[in-house]
């Protein structure tokens, strides 16, 4: 088997973030590492589900909408994936992301897409948990000008 590239990243080493894993074709992996990897903290489900859920929302409703392929969860529950066409520069990605960060800890309100018709696992919503998750994450990243680089 060939050993997938996200895997050749010291994840020892690694600490919270964002970073570039991928660029394929004129599409950008950004990692947006939450938690330190293999420190026991982790999201968990609810955090992570309802984390989901308002910020892909507020990304798909942003300045870079028409460029966000995809966002979503790391299995490890440590973070997130963004995908975002290589037309958005890298500078302004964390800029809107810092904007939607800043959305979801404003937001008073329904959690977005919270019924049974709209997603799969409705009852494991909780927006507080969304809420100190983004507000955890912003202050790793509110100091940031660029991305951060995989050694
Ligand atoms: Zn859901």
């Amino acid at each position: 088997m060939n050993t997938i590239k996200s895997f050749l990243v010291d994840h020892t080493k690694l600490k919270e973030g964002i970073y570039i894993s991928r660029i394929d074709g004129d599409c950008v992996t950004y990692d947006l590492r939450f938690c330190r990897p293999n420190t026991g903290i982790l999201l968990d489900n609810a955090a992570l589900h309802t984390t989901e859920h308002m910020l892909a929302t507020f990304f798909r409703n942003s300045e870079i909408s028409g460029s966000v392929v995809y966002f979503g969860p790391m299995g490890c529950q440590t973070g997130f994936y963004l995908i975002v066409r290589d037309s958005v520069s890298p500078e302004k990605v964390l800029e809107v992301l810092k904007d939607c960060l800043v959305k979801v800890m404003e937001y008073e309100g329904e959690v977005f897409g919270a019924s049974a018709e709209e997603c799969g696992n409705y009852r494991n919503l909780d927006l507080n948990f969304a809420k100190r998750t983004c507000g955890a994450y912003l202050s790793v990243i509110e100091g940031l000008e660029n991305i951060m680089e995989y050694e």
